[in-house]
């Protein structure tokens, strides 16, 4: 990776979920596109801890970027797993009612789905619900369904667009933070990073919880971000299929409630809470967030094994103070998009936000397409998914597919090289967490965090006790 110290077309700030897809989309075009981000990997933000679900998009207001950019995301999402292969399931969705007064809710969810575009919707009484999922709470009294809604893999899907947007010439500067942004006499914008100085020609941000302080180094203050943090339990994969569809509990005014869902990985994820922290680094469980996720979820769907939970987490939405996402232009400072308060649904619009980024950039720069743009991207084969006569091809090919390294995800040390030696590849613990599912089972990496460190160390040619669990 050779970093150009000045002189880009765009310079991407964040390499979130919402960075990266739009990095990926503009890497179409004839631009010289730098992402900066001040952690030493993509995907440390709040993209790598939500609920993974792919919205069908029932809840967003209608007329609203949200409505909007939720219902576009989501029909991009097959074809675009695809083509960046990526695990996503269109697995479907309940929002359940567990109080005969609130049937009503289910009728206005419905409506304002139908208002956003979103197919497949139906309300199922109590009768269709308990036939649908089993394991719903037997207080369940009816549900909305929502065929469209999916689970993807939120870590699987941010590298998917950075590596794209890499093999299409967008260059990565990782472990760089920016810390000031002015305006240069020609009218380029100056970053001051911790790596140096970059000029560019026109700044997204797209720095999640921080993007108001991003914004209000260059910007008049116009939105501030709050931190909102939402706390979870996973459980093992003995549990993965208590549920075969996400289950939603009617929205709040908070969020979308506490959810049962099993993951792309075959977990079971229940949460996540729901409270304004105000600090923007604290992503620490608690006992009574915890409690809550227990009591709660036990409200929907019956004979949860909490003996089952395997870690707990908590992410951070960067909830905006206009209620929606805020995507825009600034109006005095040409050229620099805010693309903040990415909430829930950040995930699931992702590809649509990008392309919404698009057509502002297009107003400052001109996009000419590449001849050469490369729209697809291959993912690191993952042994455990593959009919046996295929492992065992490619363990004839390279016998380290044969050497397993993560007994409880049974993944080889083949792929964990492949995964730190690719462009973009892992350079901690976490980082080949996110791309191999290594530590991430039962044992949580007890057993296999020694063996990857050393192959981290190896490849950094830096002491074991140098090599970090995340940036
Ligand atoms: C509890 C919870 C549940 C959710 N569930 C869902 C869901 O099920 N479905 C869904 O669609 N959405 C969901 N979301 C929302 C979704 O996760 C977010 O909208 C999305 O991940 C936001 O991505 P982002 O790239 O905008 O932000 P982030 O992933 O936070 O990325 C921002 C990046 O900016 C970088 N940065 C910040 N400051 C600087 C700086 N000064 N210099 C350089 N870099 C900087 C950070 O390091 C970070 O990497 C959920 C969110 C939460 C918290």
């Amino acid at each position: 990776m050779t970093e150009k110290i000045t002189g880009y077309d765009i310079a991407v700030i964040g390499a979130g979920v919402t960075g990266c897809a739009v990095a990926r989309e503009l890497s179409r075009y004839e631009l010289s596109v730098i992402v900066l981000d001040r952690e030493s990997d993509v995907c440390e933000g709040t993209s790598k801890a939500n609920s993974a679900i792919v919205h069908a998009g029932f809840d967003a207001k209608p007329g609203s970027l949200k409505a909007k950019l939720n219902v576009r995301g989501n029909s991009m999402m097959t074809e675009l797993s695809k083509e960046l292969d990526f695990p996503f399931m269109r697995s479907g969705a309940l929002v359940v009612c567990t109080d005969e007064a609130d049937l009503p809710k289910l009728e206005e969810l419905l409506e304002r789905g139908k208002a956003n575009g979103v197919p497949g919707l139906r309300i199922l009484s109590r009768e269709e619900a308990h036939e649908t999922e089993p394991a719903l709470a037997d207080g369940v009294c009816g549900a909305l369904y929502a065929g469209t809604s999916g689970i993807v893999c939120p870590f699987g899907m941010t590298l998917a667009f950075a590596e794209n947007a890499l093999a299409n010439g967008v260059v990565f500067s990782l472990s760089n933070a920016v810390n000031g942004i002015s305006r240069t006499d020609d009218g380029r914008f100056l970053i001051s990073a911790d790596k140096g100085d970059i000029t560019a020609k026109c700044v997204i941000n797209a720095a999640g919880v921080y993007a108001d302080k991003i914004h209000n180094m260059v910007c008049e203050p116009s939105f501030t971000i709050n931190a909102r943090r939402g706390e979870y339990m996973l459980l093992d994969r003995s549990a993965g299929s208590l549920v075969k569809s996400t289950v939603f509990q009617l929205p709040t005014k908070m969020g979308k409630g506490i959810l049962v869902t099993p993951t792309v990985h075959g977990n079971l994820l229940l949460g996540p809470t729901a409270d304004d922290i105000g600090d923007k680094e604290n992503t620490a469980t608690t006992r009574g967030g915890l409690d809550t996720v227990r009591k709660i979820s036990a409200l929907s769907v019956k004979g949860i094994p909490y003996n089952q939970v395997i870690t707990s987490f908590a992410g951070l939405r960067a909830t905006g103070s206009t209620g929606d996402f805020i995507i825009r232009e600034d109006e005095k400072v040409r050229g620099f998009i805010d693309v903040a308060g990415i909430e829930s649904p950040g995930l699931t619009s992702a590809p649509a936000v990008a392309e919404y980024v698009r057509d502002i950039a297009a107003g400052i720069l001109p996009l000419k397409e590449k001849a050469d743009f490369i729209p697809t991207r291959k993912g690191i084969t993952l042994l455990a998914m593959l009919p046996d006569a295929e492992r065992a091809g490619l363990i004839k090919q390279n016998p380290a597919y044969g050497q397993i390294i993560c007994r409880c995800s049974s993944v080889s040390e083949g792929e964990i090289a492949d995964s730190i030696n690719r462009p973009l590849g892992a350079t901690t613990l976490d980082g080949v967490k996110r791309r191999t599912g290594a530590g991430m089972g039962r044992c949580q990496g007890g057993f296999c965090s020694p063996k990857v460190m050393a192959m981290l160390a190896e490849k950094q040619g830096i002491p074991i006790a140098e090599v970090k669990k995340n940036g």
